[in-house]
C-alpha cells in the first residue's frame, strides 16, 4: 500500500479537485490511500462557526450557509451543471452540522469544535470521492472516524495505536482506492475528536503506520522541501533528501511544510516520506528517509512570527536556576504559554514564548509580584540550522537582535 496526502491547498477550487485526478492518473491509484485536508481555508471558516456559535450576540447561520455554498460552487463546477449525488450529500452534511449546534447542550467549546469543525474534511472528501469515480477513478470513501481511535482530548486527540491499528485493518482492504479524511478520528464513545490544526500529514503518517505502507507522498504547492519557506525567504533551495531526525528538527523549530507529528511514525517503520509538488508529480521533490543527513548540506532558516520575549530577574539576587525555575515552568504551563527558547544566566532568565490563548497580561501579573519582568512583545525566532560564518549577515541588516542562541548545528537569533 501506498499513502498520498492532499492538502488544503490542493483542493482549495474546482481546478484543484481536477488536478488530484490528474495526479492519480500519472502516479497510478491501485492499493493507495489517499487522505485528504479541508478545502482551502474551510477549517478557519468552520472554527468561525464555533466561534459565533458561542457568541451570544452572533450567529453562526450565515457561515454555514457561506461554507455550503463555496463547496457548491465548487461541485457545480467539477460536474458541469448536472445534479450528481455528492450535491445532496453536500446539503445533508451541512443540515448535520446544523442539527447538532442546534440540539448541542454541551458547555465545551473544544468537545463542539471537533464535532463542527469535522465537517470540512467530510464535505472535501465526499466531493473529491464523487469525481473521481465520475471521471472513471474508482474510489471507495472510507470515514477516517472508524479507523482513526483516540482518547477524549478533543482539539489535540492522542492516538490509542492498538485500536487503530485494528481498526484500520478492518477498514482498509482490497486494490480499490480509498479515500479518508485527514486530521479527524473518534473516541470510546465514537464522538468525533481532532488531532490539531495541520494534523493531516499525521493521519497520513498513522495509516501508513498501521497498514505497513511502502511510502508515504504529501502533495504541496512547493517542490518538497527547500532550505527555507519561499513566502518568507527568496532564493530557497530544494532539498533533495533529509534523514528523519533532520526534517523532525526542521519540523521542531517551525518548519511547517511538514506537521512535527508525521515523522515518529515513519521512522519507526522506516517507511520513507516524499514531499512533492502536486503541480509537477513526476519531479523527485524530497525524499525524507534512512541515510544521510541532508542532501544538499546548506544552511535553512526558520522563522517563528508574533512571538514574545520575557527576561525576569530576582530581586534578592536569589539564583533563578535554584530556586524559581520550577515556579516559572509551571506558570508558563498554566497560562497555555509555548515555549521556543530559553536562556539563563545567575540571576536572570529569558524566556521566548507563543501566547496562543492570550494569557500574557494574566500571566505577566503574577510574574510581577515576584520578578522583575522585561516584556518585549512581537519578537520573530529565527532558527538557522546548520549555520555559516557569513548565513545571519542579511537578518542582521534588517533587524535588531535582542538575543542569540547557538550550538554546534543551530544558531537561533530572536529579533525586532
Ligand atoms: P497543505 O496544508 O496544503 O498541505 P501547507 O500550506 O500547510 O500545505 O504547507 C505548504 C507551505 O509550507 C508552502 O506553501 C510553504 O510556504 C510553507 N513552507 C514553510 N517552510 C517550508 C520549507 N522549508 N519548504 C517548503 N515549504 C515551506
Ligand atoms: N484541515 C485541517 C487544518 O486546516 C487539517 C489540515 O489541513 O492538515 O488545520
Ligand atoms: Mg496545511
Amino acid at each position: 500500500m501506498r499513502v498520498f496526502k492532499f492538502g488544503g491547498a490542493s483542493v482549495k477550487d474546482a481546478e484543484g479537485v481536477k488536478n488530484v485526478a490528474h495526479v492519480l492518473k500519472e502516479m497510478g491509484h491501485e492499493n493507495t490511500v489517499v487522505v485528504i485536508s479541508a478545502m482551502g481555508k474551510t477549517t478557519n471558516a468552520m472554527e468561525e462557526v464555533v466561534a459565533n456559535y458561542f457568541d451570544d450576540t452572533k450567529s453562526h447561520l450565515s457561515t454555514l450557509k457561506e461554507i455550503e455554498d463555496f463547496h457548491l460552487t465548487i461541485t457545480s463546477a467539477l460536474f458541469e451543471g448536472s445534479q450528481p449525488p455528492v450535491v445532496k450529500q453536500v446539503k445533508t452534511l451541512i443540515a448535520e452540522c446544523n442539527t447538532f449546534l442546534t440540539n448541542n447542550r454541551s458547555p465545551h467549546p473544544a468537545f463542539v469544535y471537533d464535532q463542527v469543525v469535522s465537517f470540512g474534511e467530510l464535505l472535501s472528501t465526499s466531493i473529491v470521492c464523487a469525481y473521481l469515480n465520475h471521471v472513471g477513478i474508482a474510489a471507495e470513501w472510507i470515514d477516517a472516524r472508524s479507523c482513526v481511535k483516540t482518547d477524549s482530548f478533543y482539539r489535540s486527540a492522542h492516538l490509542d495505536w492498538d485500536r487503530t491499528q485494528k481498526a484500520i485493518h478492518e477498514q482498509v482492504k482490497g486494490p480499490v482506492l480509498k479515500i479518508s479524511q485527514g486530521f479527524i478520528g473518534s473516541d470510546d464513545n465514537n464522538f468525533t475528536t481532532t488531532l490539531g490544526r495541520e494534523g493531516s500529514d499525521y493521519s497520513a503518517a498513522i495509516f501508513a503506520y498501521c497498514l505497513g505502507a511502502t511510502d508515504v507522498t504529501i502533495w504541496k504547492d512547493v517542490p518538497g522541501v527547500l532550505n527555507a519557506d519561499p513566502r518568507v525567504f527568496d532564493k530557497t533551495q530544494l532539498l533533495h533528501h533529509i534523514s528523519y531526525q533532520e526534517a523532525i528538527e526542521l519540523a521542531f523549530y517551525g518548519a511547517s511544510v511538514i506537521h512535527p507529528k508525521t515523522l515518529q511514525p515513519l521512522q519507526r517503520k522506516e517507511i520513507p516520506l516524499f514531499v512533492k509538488s502536486f503541480l509537477h508529480p513526476k519531479e523527485a521533490g524530497t525524499q525524507v528517509g534512512k541515510g544521510v543527513r541532508m542532501r544538499p548540506e546548506v544552511p535553512c532558516y526558520i522563522v517563528k512570527k508574533e512571538l514574545s520575549l520575557l527576561r525576569l530577574s530576582t530581586r534578592d539576587f536569589s539564583f533563578v536556576m535554584e530556586d524559581n525555575i520550577s515556579e516559572i515552568f509551571k506558570l508558563l504551563h498554566d497560562h497555555k504559554m509555548s515555549v521556543d527558547l530559553i536562556q539563563n544566566s545567575a540571576i536572570s532568565f529569558s524566556v521566548c514564548v507563543k501566547d496562543k490563548y492570550h494569557n500574557m497580561d494574566a500571566m505577566l501579573h503574577t510574574l510581577r509580584a515576584r520578578f522583575d519582568v522585561e516584556h518585549t512583545p512581537e519578537v520573530y525566532l529565527y532558527t538557522i540550522r546548520h549555520f555559516e560564518e557569513n548565513s545571519a549577515d542579511a537578518l542582521l541588516k534588517s533587524h535588531e537582535l535582542v538575543l542569540e542562541q547557538r550550538s554546534e548545528t543551530t544558531l537561533q537569533l530572536v529579533m525586532k
